[in-house]
Formats: C-alpha cells, sequence, structure tokens
C-alpha cells in the first residue's frame, strides 16, 4: 500500500467533531447523484463501483457492487487519505481489484470533509485506473464545487429577500409611527394605533388595556384590571413596565408591551398569536411601535388637556361675568341652575341657601319644581355633609353610597351627584347639587369645574348681598328709618309715568322748634321716630313714607285719590296727636295728581302739598287740608 500524494492537496481535517457539525453532507451526496449520472454515460467506467465515506470512514453513498473485503480495504483508504489529504491506494485484491480514495475538501474553505473512494476491475492496468480515478476525483471535486456555488448563491439570494422584507417592514414601521404623529385627537388615535398593528401582526389577537378613563372607541380597547391573586401578563408588564412574552403548551405567543409615554406608563398593548406566528426577531419592533404609540398618546392627551382647560377657562370667565352682573340673588340662583344643567349636561340641579336665623338650608332654585323652597335641616342630607366637611363632594353610585339620605336622589331616582358649597364671607352660605340617573356620570374634571364655579357664585352672592344693603343705606333715613328724600322723588316720577292718579300727604310737627327748646334735641329726635312710627302704621305696604327734610315727613299713596288721601292723614293726625309722648301735634297737607293734569310732575305735587300745609299751619295748626 503507497500513499499517492497529490499536488495542492487540502490540508487534513483539524477537527472532526466541528466537521461533523457541518451541512456538508446533503450537498455531498447531492453532488455523488450528479456526479453519477454525468460519468454513467461514459464507456470508461463500466464495471466499476464508487462509495463516498464520511471523514469517520462512514459510507455516505455508493454505486455499484463491492464485495465486503474490498470494501474494508477501501474504507481503510479513505480513512488514510482524509487523515492525510492525498489519495490512497489500496494494493491489488487478491482478485485484481484495483482500489483507491481520494480525500475530498470543502469548496468553501478547502478542510476535508469526506473521500471519494473507487473500485476499477481488474482487467483496468493501473497507469488507466490512476488515470481514471483521478480524473473522476476532480471531476466529482468540480461537481462538489458547484453545488455549493449553486447553494451559495441560493443563500445569498435568500439573505437578499430578507433583508428586502426588513426594509419593507422598516418602511412601514416609520410610516406608522409617522401616521401616529399626525393623530391630534385621542379617538382617532387610539383607532390608527389598533389599525397599524393589525397590519403589522395580522392574524395576532390584539388588545389595548389603559389605565385610565378612555373613548370608548373599539372593543378591543379595555380598562387595565388588577385581578388580585392573578398572575396577570399586562398587569406585570404595566407595573414592571417591561416587555413580557409567554408561551403556551400549543405552542402559541402573549406578548405584553407597555404603552407608555415621556411621563408614564398608560397602559399595556397585548397581543396574542397562534403557534408559528410570532418571531423573536419581531419584538423589538413591536417594543420600538408600543413606545411610539404611547408618546402620540400623551402628545394628543396633553392636547386634548390643554383644549379643555381653555374651554373651562373660557366657561369660568362668561359664568363670572354674567354672574356679576347680576345684582339679585335670586337672579343668581335661577342662573346657576340653568347654567349648571347645560354645563354638566345634567338632569336634576339645586340651589340651596342657607338661613342663618333658622339654621336650615332652604331650596332656592332648582328645576324640580317640587323641591323648591322646601326647607332642611343644617346637618340634613348632602347638604349637610357639605356643611360639615365645608369641602365639595362627588357621589358615583347613590345605590351604593346608602347612608346619606337625600330627598333630591330619592324623588328623582338619580345616582350621580356633584355637590359644592357656595361660601360667602368664608361662611357655607349655601350648597349646589347637581345630579344625574345614570351612575358615574361626572367625571373628576366636573368636580373640579363645579368647585370652581361656585367660588364665583359664593363673590357674586356676597356681592349682590353687599349691594343690597348699600342700596338700603342709601335710600333709608338713619334715624326715623323711612325711605329718604330722592326715593320718593323717584318713586313718585316713576308711578306718575305707569299710574292713572296718586296723592302726597306732607306732615309737619307742630311748634317743634318749641320741643326741642323744651326737651332738648335728643327728645326731640324720639318724637320723630314716634311720629315716623305712627305715619307707618296708618299706611299699607305698597305706600311710601319718607323723611321730607327736619321734622317734615311725607307719604305718598300711589293710585289712591284725595279723599282717601284726606282720610289717612286725618286718622294720622289724630294718632300723633294721641299716642305722642311727650304729646305734640301735625299738621297735614294732601295733594293729588291724575292724567288729566296740565302739568304732572313730583315738584308740582310738593308744591300743592305745601301750600295746603302752609293752610293748616296758618289756621291755626294741628289739622290737615286739601290742596
Ligand atoms: P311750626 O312748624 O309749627 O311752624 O313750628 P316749628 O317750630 O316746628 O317750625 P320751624 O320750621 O321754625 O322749626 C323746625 C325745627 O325743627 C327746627 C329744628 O330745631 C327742629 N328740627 C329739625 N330737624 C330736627 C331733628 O332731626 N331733630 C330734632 N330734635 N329737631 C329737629
Ligand atoms: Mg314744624
Ligand atoms: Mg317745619
Amino acid at each position: 500500500m503507497r500513499d499517492h500524494e497529490v499536488d495542492g492537496s487540502p490540508s487534513p481535517a483539524r477537527n472532526a467533531g466541528e466537521e461533523r457539525n457541518r451541512p456538508i453532507r446533503p450537498l455531498l451526496a447531492d453532488s455523488f447523484g450528479k456526479w453519477l449520472e454525468e460519468i454513467r454515460d461514459g464507456r470508461a467506467w463500466s464495471g466499476c463501483a464508487f462509495l463516498l465515506f464520511g471523514i469517520d470512514g462512514e459510507t455516505l453513498a455508493r454505486s455499484g457492487d463491492v464485495p465486503e473485503e474490498a470494501e474494508a480495504a477501501l474504507q481503510h483508504c479513505a480513512l488514510r487519505a482524509v487523515r492525510s489529504g492525498a489519495a490512497v491506494e489500496a494494493d491489488r485484491t487478491p482478485d485484481g481489484t484495483f482500489l483507491a480514495a481520494y480525500p475530498v475538501a470543502e469548496p468553501d474553505n478547502r478542510s476535508i470533509c469526506a473521500a471519494l473512494g473507487f473500485v476499477m476491475p481488474s482487467d483496468l492496468g493501473t497507469d488507466a485506473c490512476r488515470l481514471l480515478t483521478e480524473s473522476g476525483a476532480l471531476h466529482f471535486r468540480g461537481k462538489l464545487a458547484s453545488a455549493a456555488e449553486h447553494r451559495l448563491l441560493h443563500r445569498i439570494m435568500l439573505f437578499q429577500r430578507e433583508a428586502d422584507k426588513i426594509w419593507k417592514r422598516k418602511d412601514l414601521l416609520y410610516d406608522s409611527v409617522r401616521r401616529l404623529h399626525d393623530q391630534i385627537d385621542v379617538p382617532s388615535l387610539l383607532k390608527e394605533i389598533i389599525r397599524i398593528i393589525e397590519t403589522l401582526f395580522p392574524g395576532a389577537e390584539l388588545e389595548l388595556h389603559l389605565s385610565q378613563d378612555h373613548a370608548a372607541v373599539d372593543r378591543r380597547i379595555k380598562p387595565l384590571v388588577f385581578k388580585q391573586g392573578v398572575d396577570e401578563i399586562c398587569a406585570r408588564s404595566f407595573l414592571e413596565s417591561r416587555p413580557i412574552t409567554e408561551y403556551g403548551e400549543d405552542g402559541s405567543v402573549e406578548v405584553a408591551v407597555p404603552f407608555s409615554g415621556k411621563q408614564a406608563v398608560y397602559g399595556v398593548l397585548d397581543l396574542k398569536l397562534k403557534a408559528g406566528e410570532w418571531n423573536e426577531a419581531e419584538l423589538p419592533h413591536f417594543v420600538m411601535l408600543a413606545q411610539e404609540a404611547g408618546s402620540a398618546f400623551e402628545h394628543a392627551k396633553l392636547y386634548e388637556q390643554s383644549n379643555q382647560l381653555i374651554a373651562e377657562l373660557q366657561l369660568i370667565n362668561d359664568m363670572a361675568k354674567r354672574l356679576n352682573r347680576s345684582l339679585r340673588p335670586q337672579e343668581i340662583f335661577e342662573f346657576v341652575t340653568t347654567e349648571f344643567l347645560n354645563v354638566f349636561k345634567a338632569e336634576f340641579c339645586c340651589v340651596l341657601q342657607f338661613d342663618r336665623d333658622e339654621r336650615r338650608f332652604v331650596v332656592v332654585s332648582s328645576n324640580i319644581p317640587e323641591l323648591v323652597n322646601e326647607r332642611f335641616p343644617s346637618d340634613y342630607g348632602f347638604c349637610g355633609v357639605v356643611m360639615r366637611t365645608r369641602e365639595p363632594l362627588i357621589i358615583s353610585d347613590y345605590r351604593e353610597t346608602g347612608n346619606v339620605p337625600s330627598k333630591l336622589m330619592e324623588i328623582t331616582g338619580a345616582r350621580s351627584l356633584i355637590a359644592s358649597p357656595i361660601f360667602v364671607d368664608g361662611e357655607v352660605g349655601g350648597v349646589i347639587l347637581v345630579a344625574h340617573r345614570s351612575p358615574n356620570f361626572f367625571s373628576y374634571d366636573n368636580y373640579k369645574l363645579l368647585q370652581v364655579i361656585s367660588s364665583h357664585v359664593g363673590l357674586a352672592v356676597a356681592n349682590a348681598t353687599l349691594h343690597a344693603a348699600v342700596r338700603r343705606m342709601v335710600i333709608t333715613d338713619h334715624l326715623t328709618g323711612l325711605h329718604a328724600r330722592h326715593y320718593l322723588n323717584e318713586q313718585i316720577q316713576l308711578r306718575q309715568r305707569q299710574d292713572p292718579a296718586g296723592s302726597l300727604i306732607l306732615v309737619d310737627i307742630d311748634y317743634f322748634k318749641r320741643v326741642n327748646d323744651t326737651y332738648g334735641h335728643q327728645i326731640g329726635d324720639r318724637i320723630l321716630i314716634q311720629v315716623s312710627h305712627v305715619i307707618k302704621s296708618c299706611i299699607r305696604e305698597t305706600d311710601i313714607a319718607a323723611r321730607w327734610g327736619g321734622e317734615e315727613l311725607a307719604v305718598y299713596l300711589p293710585l289712591v285719590r284725595i279723599d282717601q288721601a284726606l282720610r289717612v292723614a286725618e286718622r294720622i293726625r289724630q294718632r300723633v296727636e294721641a299716642e305722642t309722648d311727650p304729646d305734640v301735634t301735625v299738621s297735614c297737607g294732601v295733594s293729588e295728581w291724575t292724567r288729566d293734569d296740565e302739568k304732572i310732575s313730583p315738584e308740582t305735587l310738593f308744591y300743592r302739598a305745601d301750600m295746603a300745609l302752609y293752610a293748616a299751619k296758618n289756621h291755626g295748626r294741628n289739622r290737615v287740608i286739601a290742596g
């Protein structure tokens, strides 16, 4: 046996184990088959057999019959050829068969991966055998090289296809992200997120779990629930703020990825895929998409909130302006009822004022007629709670609250409620209740808005109350409690524009200077007050008594003709004489006007009454004279 060195022979295998792992065998078998097909046509090979050995001498493929001993000898040659990297011939067998093994190197890296064995018939000369087997081995190596080339090309093509797919996916992702950031309102953004993920992961079951209130734009958008004791993948992904992948026993996959922006995690995107539908390499894409969607959501949310804030500020500003325009508390309460029903899309509204003297709440305005003017103890119902806590409150479901009685909620069947105190000068001066029959109807924003507007209501009520007090002061004479002269003048002017007639009585205390001189000014004042009381008790609610100046008083009697006015004056005169202490008398001058008068004015009316009064003084005083 001798080795047959081959020029440029490949290097022997360095590591058989490493070689064994190479996916060269299918290529070897394939090349062997093709090689056989090609050489079978040629006569030169008739009667020959071929064996392909692996690097451990195992037979990988064969063609033709080979006696057992010949195969064993050839295997031996193959092993040596693998080790030496050179062709190895065996001695001719007893029947003269020529055996030779040629090492075969991998075309990619030239390491030995097999040996090709030839079994040549005895009638061929050794030189012919050598020539033939050498050319056969070369031929085979050529086949293997072209198969390897082919495989390489195929691999490059696959790789290109894969790269193409990745680029397409990247384009799709880029496009998706751009579209996400184009959305500025939350509902259309949420819809877009669902649409994009559906496109990227067709066939997957998608859910978006949100931790906050959300617009119900898609059935796949759900609130994020934390069930105690249940190891729920979404809850975990949210709490730990990281993507989680779980494989089912049937090969299905669930992937939960946090839906987060720059400031917070808003929820979790959850994908459920059947076996074989998920590729691990997609995870970074999915995470990136969830992050982009999260930050687009954050922007849209901020935009929505700022718009809402602007709208609320405008509303507050408008309401404050309109509230401050009103100087009558009742007008304010009615405005509040109408506007609050509007602003909060509520069904019921009640405004209660706290009566400090009676220590009770009074319904001063409501769209529920049977509640208007109802009175409640200061500790009753939700008003009582607000009174005690001095805080606004929100009830999402009255049926579940239970322990606070409320006539409003009972008779309307309302379940949602927001209530706020009306602070007037730092005290709870009233309460506003806004209700709806649906549970969970009012949002936290509604509750905050009610609180803010209520503070403006309080200011407006305080302002109106103050204004009323100032006005009272201005039109009232502080000594007698009668009206001031200018008020009487205004009222007569007003009445003369709308009434057909009216009368005026001027009352002047007789010898009042003497009273002052005798008893002093203080007693004089007391008498002035006594006379004023007499006058007030002699007239009706609609009549207007005023201090005309000094110790002269006046009464205007709307729609009253002079005969009746004279009777009133006479009653005043008599009662003053009888009831004052120290006793004084009064003189009265009475005048009237009717629509038929030539000249109608307060001055004319006063002038005539004054003339009559002058006459009364001249006729001995303590008398009534018509002008
Ligand atoms: P007669 O009307 O009967 O002609 O006499 P008289 O003394 O009442 O008339 P006169 O107009 O001269 O005096 C009015 C007096 O009324 C002068 C003033 O001292 C007094 N008087 C005016 N206003 C007040 C007041 O507010 N308090 C007191 N105590 N006296 C007043
Ligand atoms: Mg007088
Ligand atoms: Mg006088």
